[in-house]
Protein backbone atom coordinates (compact mmCIF):
# COMPACT_ATOMS: atom_id res chain seq x y z
CA UNK A 1 0.00 0.00 0.00
CA UNK A 2 2.07 3.26 -1.23
CA UNK A 3 -0.88 5.24 -2.34
CA UNK A 4 -0.94 8.34 -0.41
CA UNK A 5 -4.92 7.71 -0.26
CA UNK A 6 -4.55 4.63 1.09
CA UNK A 7 -2.79 5.75 3.52
CA UNK A 8 -4.79 8.96 4.58
CA UNK A 9 -7.77 6.32 4.58
CA UNK A 10 -5.43 4.05 6.85
CA UNK A 11 -5.03 6.93 9.48
CA UNK A 12 -3.09 9.93 9.52
CA UNK A 13 0.04 10.38 7.77
CA UNK A 14 3.55 12.07 9.06
CA UNK A 15 5.82 13.13 5.88
CA UNK A 16 8.77 14.80 5.18
CA UNK A 17 9.37 17.48 2.34
CA UNK A 18 13.04 17.35 0.49
CA UNK A 19 14.90 19.40 -2.40
CA UNK A 20 16.94 17.60 -4.65
CA UNK A 21 20.60 18.51 -3.75
CA UNK A 22 22.56 20.74 -6.10
CA UNK A 23 26.22 19.75 -5.48
CA UNK A 24 28.03 17.17 -3.64
CA UNK A 25 28.30 18.70 -0.42
CA UNK A 26 24.45 18.91 -0.49
CA UNK A 27 24.40 15.89 -1.34
CA UNK A 28 26.28 14.55 2.07
CA UNK A 29 23.48 16.74 4.11
CA UNK A 30 20.50 15.43 2.26
CA UNK A 31 21.88 11.50 2.91
CA UNK A 32 22.54 12.36 6.50
CA UNK A 33 19.49 13.60 7.13
CA UNK A 34 17.70 10.54 5.35
CA UNK A 35 19.65 7.83 7.74
CA UNK A 36 18.58 10.54 10.71
CA UNK A 37 14.73 10.35 9.90
CA UNK A 38 14.15 6.80 8.34
CA UNK A 39 14.03 5.49 12.04
CA UNK A 40 10.83 7.62 12.43
CA UNK A 41 9.16 5.58 9.17
CA UNK A 42 7.21 8.72 8.15
CA UNK A 43 4.22 8.04 5.98
CA UNK A 44 6.08 9.12 2.33
CA UNK A 45 8.51 12.10 1.46
CA UNK A 46 7.69 14.18 -1.26
CA UNK A 47 10.34 15.66 -3.30
CA UNK A 48 10.55 19.51 -4.89
CA UNK A 49 10.41 20.15 -8.73
CA UNK A 50 12.45 23.18 -9.80
CA UNK A 51 9.81 24.82 -12.43
CA UNK A 52 10.16 24.85 -15.77
CA UNK A 53 12.37 21.32 -15.56
CA UNK A 54 14.95 22.63 -14.16
CA UNK A 55 15.28 19.44 -11.33
CA UNK A 56 13.69 17.28 -13.92
CA UNK A 57 16.67 14.97 -13.89
CA UNK A 58 17.39 15.52 -9.69
CA UNK A 59 13.86 15.28 -8.64
CA UNK A 60 13.45 12.07 -10.28
CA UNK A 61 16.99 10.57 -9.44
CA UNK A 62 15.92 11.19 -5.85
CA UNK A 63 12.36 10.03 -5.92
CA UNK A 64 13.65 6.69 -8.27
CA UNK A 65 16.58 6.37 -4.96
CA UNK A 66 13.67 6.96 -2.32
CA UNK A 67 11.20 4.19 -3.97
CA UNK A 68 14.03 1.79 -4.47
CA UNK A 69 16.96 2.21 -1.27
CA UNK A 70 14.02 2.75 1.58
CA UNK A 71 10.72 1.61 2.86
CA UNK A 72 9.39 5.34 2.69
CA UNK A 73 7.03 5.81 -0.46
CA UNK A 74 7.86 8.98 -1.97
CA UNK A 75 5.90 11.51 -3.80
CA UNK A 76 7.36 13.32 -7.21
CA UNK A 77 6.83 17.13 -7.37
CA UNK A 78 5.76 18.15 -11.05
CA UNK A 79 4.75 21.63 -12.35
CA UNK A 80 2.93 22.96 -15.32
CA UNK A 81 5.64 25.65 -16.22
CA UNK A 82 7.51 25.20 -19.20
CA UNK A 83 5.79 21.45 -19.79
CA UNK A 84 4.39 20.25 -23.11
CA UNK A 85 1.94 16.97 -22.48
CA UNK A 86 4.75 14.56 -23.77
CA UNK A 87 6.94 15.52 -21.57
CA UNK A 88 4.82 14.68 -18.52
CA UNK A 89 3.36 11.67 -20.37
CA UNK A 90 7.35 10.64 -20.48
CA UNK A 91 8.32 11.71 -16.87
CA UNK A 92 5.52 9.59 -15.35
CA UNK A 93 5.74 6.87 -17.70
CA UNK A 94 9.48 6.68 -15.88
CA UNK A 95 7.68 6.89 -12.29
CA UNK A 96 5.29 4.41 -13.30
CA UNK A 97 8.26 2.08 -14.35
CA UNK A 98 10.48 2.60 -11.10
CA UNK A 99 6.92 2.05 -9.14
CA UNK A 100 6.27 5.37 -7.84
CA UNK A 101 2.51 5.82 -7.12
CA UNK A 102 2.30 9.56 -5.69
CA UNK A 103 2.87 12.93 -7.64
CA UNK A 104 1.94 16.08 -6.66
CA UNK A 105 0.60 18.41 -9.21
CA UNK A 106 1.32 22.12 -9.01
CA UNK A 107 1.22 25.35 -11.35
CA UNK A 108 5.23 26.08 -10.88
CA UNK A 109 6.26 29.41 -10.80
CA UNK A 110 7.82 31.59 -13.79
CA UNK A 111 11.02 32.59 -13.63
CA UNK A 112 10.97 35.74 -11.21
CA UNK A 113 13.79 37.52 -13.41
CA UNK A 114 11.69 37.53 -16.16
CA UNK A 115 12.96 35.47 -18.45
CA UNK A 116 11.16 33.21 -20.96
CA UNK A 117 10.27 29.84 -19.76
CA UNK A 118 9.57 27.43 -22.30
CA UNK A 119 6.01 27.03 -23.67
CA UNK A 120 3.53 24.93 -21.77
CA UNK A 121 0.18 22.52 -22.78
CA UNK A 122 -0.71 23.68 -18.93
CA UNK A 123 -1.96 27.05 -16.95
CA UNK A 124 -3.64 25.85 -14.08
CA UNK A 125 -2.75 22.68 -11.55
CA UNK A 126 -6.08 21.85 -12.61
CA UNK A 127 -5.05 21.15 -16.48
CA UNK A 128 -2.10 19.18 -14.95
CA UNK A 129 -4.53 17.33 -12.91
CA UNK A 130 -6.96 16.27 -15.47
CA UNK A 131 -3.96 15.08 -17.63
CA UNK A 132 -2.32 12.85 -15.16
CA UNK A 133 -5.80 11.48 -14.37
CA UNK A 134 -6.42 10.61 -18.26
CA UNK A 135 -2.76 8.99 -18.05
CA UNK A 136 -1.80 6.51 -14.99
CA UNK A 137 -3.45 5.48 -12.26
CA UNK A 138 -1.21 7.59 -9.72
CA UNK A 139 -2.34 9.31 -6.46
CA UNK A 140 -2.58 12.99 -7.05
CA UNK A 141 -2.00 15.35 -4.70
CA UNK A 142 -2.42 19.17 -5.25
CA UNK A 143 -1.15 22.37 -3.37
CA UNK A 144 -3.70 24.74 -0.53
CA UNK A 145 -2.81 27.64 0.15
CA UNK A 146 -4.63 28.21 3.53
CA UNK A 147 -4.12 32.58 3.34
CA UNK A 148 -5.22 32.28 -0.02
CA UNK A 149 -2.62 32.26 -3.09
CA UNK A 150 -0.63 35.43 -3.77
CA UNK A 151 -2.16 35.72 -6.83
CA UNK A 152 -5.51 35.53 -6.42
CA UNK A 153 -7.57 38.52 -6.44
CA UNK A 154 -9.88 37.04 -3.73
CA UNK A 155 -10.31 34.77 -1.39
CA UNK A 156 -13.67 33.56 -3.24
CA UNK A 157 -12.13 32.81 -6.14
CA UNK A 158 -9.44 31.23 -4.58
CA UNK A 159 -11.32 28.90 -2.64
CA UNK A 160 -13.32 27.77 -5.31
CA UNK A 161 -10.86 26.97 -7.54
CA UNK A 162 -9.25 24.62 -4.99
CA UNK A 163 -12.11 23.44 -4.27
CA UNK A 164 -12.86 22.14 -7.88
CA UNK A 165 -9.07 21.31 -8.26
CA UNK A 166 -9.23 19.46 -4.73
CA UNK A 167 -12.49 17.57 -6.54
CA UNK A 168 -10.39 16.14 -9.19
CA UNK A 169 -7.62 15.07 -6.62
CA UNK A 170 -6.97 12.89 -4.19
CA UNK A 171 -5.68 15.23 -1.23
CA UNK A 172 -3.97 18.38 -0.62
CA UNK A 173 -0.50 19.44 1.25
CA UNK A 174 -0.99 23.25 2.40
CA UNK A 175 1.82 25.92 1.97
CA UNK A 176 2.56 26.44 5.54
CA UNK A 177 1.50 28.91 7.98
CA UNK A 178 1.90 29.74 11.31
CA UNK A 179 -1.65 29.81 13.61
CA UNK A 180 -3.87 26.96 13.60
CA UNK A 181 -6.99 29.11 12.65
CA UNK A 182 -5.96 29.50 8.93
CA UNK A 183 -5.93 25.81 8.65
CA UNK A 184 -9.50 25.37 10.40
CA UNK A 185 -10.81 28.19 8.67
CA UNK A 186 -9.62 26.38 4.98
CA UNK A 187 -10.90 23.15 6.06
CA UNK A 188 -14.54 24.34 6.73
CA UNK A 189 -14.66 26.68 3.97
CA UNK A 190 -13.60 23.83 1.50
CA UNK A 191 -16.38 21.72 3.38
CA UNK A 192 -18.89 24.54 2.39
CA UNK A 193 -18.31 24.50 -1.12
CA UNK A 194 -18.86 20.64 -0.91
CA UNK A 195 -15.05 19.21 -0.98
CA UNK A 196 -13.66 17.17 2.04
CA UNK A 197 -10.93 15.66 0.45
CA UNK A 198 -8.42 15.14 3.18
CA UNK A 199 -5.90 18.44 3.35
CA UNK A 200 -2.87 17.73 5.07
CA UNK A 201 -0.97 20.95 6.76
CA UNK A 202 2.15 21.98 5.85
CA UNK A 203 4.58 22.62 8.51
CA UNK A 204 7.51 24.59 8.59
CA UNK A 205 10.04 25.16 11.75
CA UNK A 206 11.50 28.15 11.97
CA UNK A 207 15.27 27.62 12.70
CA UNK A 208 16.08 30.64 10.95
CA UNK A 209 14.41 34.05 11.13
CA UNK A 210 15.29 35.79 8.01
CA UNK A 211 14.88 33.13 6.06
CA UNK A 212 11.80 31.84 7.01
CA UNK A 213 10.84 35.99 6.60
CA UNK A 214 11.82 36.10 3.00
CA UNK A 215 9.80 32.62 2.14
CA UNK A 216 6.67 33.76 4.05
CA UNK A 217 6.82 36.76 2.04
CA UNK A 218 7.30 35.31 -1.53
CA UNK A 219 4.36 32.67 -0.08
CA UNK A 220 1.71 35.62 1.27
CA UNK A 221 1.81 33.89 4.45
CA UNK A 222 1.28 36.36 7.37
CA UNK A 223 4.70 36.20 9.65
CA UNK A 224 2.80 36.54 12.50
CA UNK A 225 4.17 39.76 15.27
CA UNK A 226 3.86 37.46 18.38
CA UNK A 227 6.18 35.16 16.59
CA UNK A 228 8.29 37.52 15.01
CA UNK A 229 8.95 39.55 18.61
CA UNK A 230 9.31 35.71 20.11
CA UNK A 231 12.33 34.87 17.63
CA UNK A 232 13.85 38.99 17.55
CA UNK A 233 14.93 38.91 21.30
CA UNK A 234 17.07 35.27 21.24
CA UNK A 235 20.66 36.19 21.41
CA UNK A 236 21.84 33.19 19.65
CA UNK A 237 20.91 31.12 16.69
CA UNK A 238 20.53 27.97 19.11
CA UNK A 239 17.88 30.05 21.43
CA UNK A 240 16.05 31.19 17.83
CA UNK A 241 16.59 27.77 17.12
CA UNK A 242 14.26 26.39 20.33
CA UNK A 243 11.78 28.62 20.52
CA UNK A 244 10.90 28.06 16.67
CA UNK A 245 10.63 24.56 17.64
CA UNK A 246 8.42 25.17 20.68
CA UNK A 247 6.29 27.24 17.69
CA UNK A 248 5.77 24.82 15.43
CA UNK A 249 4.85 21.96 18.00
CA UNK A 250 2.59 23.86 19.57
CA UNK A 251 0.79 24.65 16.49
CA UNK A 252 1.19 20.75 15.31
CA UNK A 253 -0.49 19.81 18.92
CA UNK A 254 -3.30 21.88 17.89
CA UNK A 255 -3.69 21.03 14.26
CA UNK A 256 -4.17 17.66 15.26
CA UNK A 257 -6.38 18.46 18.05
CA UNK A 258 -8.36 20.14 15.04
CA UNK A 259 -8.63 16.56 13.43
CA UNK A 260 -5.84 17.25 10.88
CA UNK A 261 -5.26 14.05 8.85
CA UNK A 262 -1.67 14.22 8.90
CA UNK A 263 1.09 16.16 9.07
CA UNK A 264 3.62 17.77 6.27
CA UNK A 265 7.14 18.98 7.90
CA UNK A 266 8.87 21.24 5.54
CA UNK A 267 12.48 19.69 6.33
CA UNK A 268 15.07 22.08 4.25
CA UNK A 269 16.78 18.56 4.09
CA UNK A 270 17.79 18.90 7.79
CA UNK A 271 16.00 16.38 10.75
CA UNK A 272 16.78 18.06 14.12
CA UNK A 273 13.95 20.25 13.80
CA UNK A 274 11.90 17.67 12.93
CA UNK A 275 13.19 14.86 15.17
CA UNK A 276 12.18 17.54 18.44
CA UNK A 277 8.93 18.15 17.03
CA UNK A 278 8.28 14.01 16.98
CA UNK A 279 9.92 13.79 20.35
CA UNK A 280 7.77 16.23 22.09
CA UNK A 281 4.68 15.39 20.87
CA UNK A 282 5.20 11.85 21.30
CA UNK A 283 4.01 11.06 17.62
CA UNK A 284 4.58 7.00 16.30
CA UNK A 285 7.98 5.88 15.71
CA UNK A 286 9.29 2.93 13.52
P1 LIG B 1 -3.03 26.67 -9.09
O1 LIG B 1 -3.90 25.70 -8.38
O2 LIG B 1 -3.01 26.62 -10.57
O3 LIG B 1 -3.45 28.13 -8.59
C1 LIG B 1 -2.66 29.27 -8.96
C2 LIG B 1 -3.55 30.51 -8.96
O4 LIG B 1 -4.49 30.42 -10.04
C3 LIG B 1 -4.38 30.70 -7.69
O5 LIG B 1 -4.51 32.07 -7.48
C4 LIG B 1 -5.74 30.10 -8.10
O6 LIG B 1 -6.81 30.64 -7.34
C5 LIG B 1 -5.82 30.51 -9.55
N1 LIG B 1 -6.62 29.61 -10.38
C6 LIG B 1 -6.66 28.27 -10.33
N2 LIG B 1 -7.48 27.80 -11.30
C7 LIG B 1 -7.94 28.87 -11.98
C8 LIG B 1 -8.81 29.05 -13.11
N3 LIG B 1 -9.38 28.00 -13.73
N4 LIG B 1 -9.06 30.33 -13.56
C9 LIG B 1 -8.49 31.39 -12.94
N5 LIG B 1 -7.67 31.29 -11.86
C10 LIG B 1 -7.40 30.03 -11.40
N6 LIG B 1 6.57 25.10 -6.79
C11 LIG B 1 7.54 24.53 -7.57
O7 LIG B 1 7.99 25.12 -8.54
N7 LIG B 1 8.03 23.27 -7.26
C12 LIG B 1 7.58 22.55 -6.21
O8 LIG B 1 8.04 21.43 -5.98
C13 LIG B 1 6.56 23.13 -5.39
N8 LIG B 1 6.05 22.44 -4.34
C14 LIG B 1 5.01 22.99 -3.62
C15 LIG B 1 4.43 22.22 -2.60
C16 LIG B 1 3.38 22.73 -1.84
C17 LIG B 1 2.75 21.90 -0.77
C18 LIG B 1 2.90 24.05 -2.12
C19 LIG B 1 1.79 24.63 -1.30
C20 LIG B 1 3.46 24.81 -3.13
C21 LIG B 1 4.51 24.29 -3.90
N9 LIG B 1 5.08 25.00 -4.95
C22 LIG B 1 6.08 24.43 -5.72
C23 LIG B 1 4.66 26.38 -5.24
C24 LIG B 1 3.54 26.47 -6.31
O9 LIG B 1 4.00 26.00 -7.55
C25 LIG B 1 3.14 27.94 -6.38
O10 LIG B 1 2.51 28.34 -5.19
C26 LIG B 1 2.28 28.29 -7.58
O11 LIG B 1 2.26 29.72 -7.72
C27 LIG B 1 0.82 27.88 -7.43
O12 LIG B 1 0.70 26.54 -7.55
P2 LIG B 1 -0.73 25.80 -7.43
O13 LIG B 1 -0.51 24.42 -7.84
O14 LIG B 1 -1.37 26.09 -6.12
O15 LIG B 1 -1.53 26.62 -8.60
Amino acid sequence: MTQISALLRAGRTFSFEFFPPKNDEAQAVLARTIVELEPLAPSFVSVTYGAGGSTRERTRDLVVQMRHETKIPPMAHLTCVGHVHQEIEDIIAAYVEAGVENVLALAGDLPADGTDSPPSDYIFATDLVEHLRSISDMCIGVAAHPEGHPRSPDMTSDRQYLAAKLQLADFATTQFFFEAEHYVRLVNELADLGCTKPVIPGIMPVTNLSQVQRMAAMSGTEFPTWLHDDLATMKTPEEVRRVGVEAATRLCAELLEAGAPGLHFYTLNRSTATREIYAELGLPVG
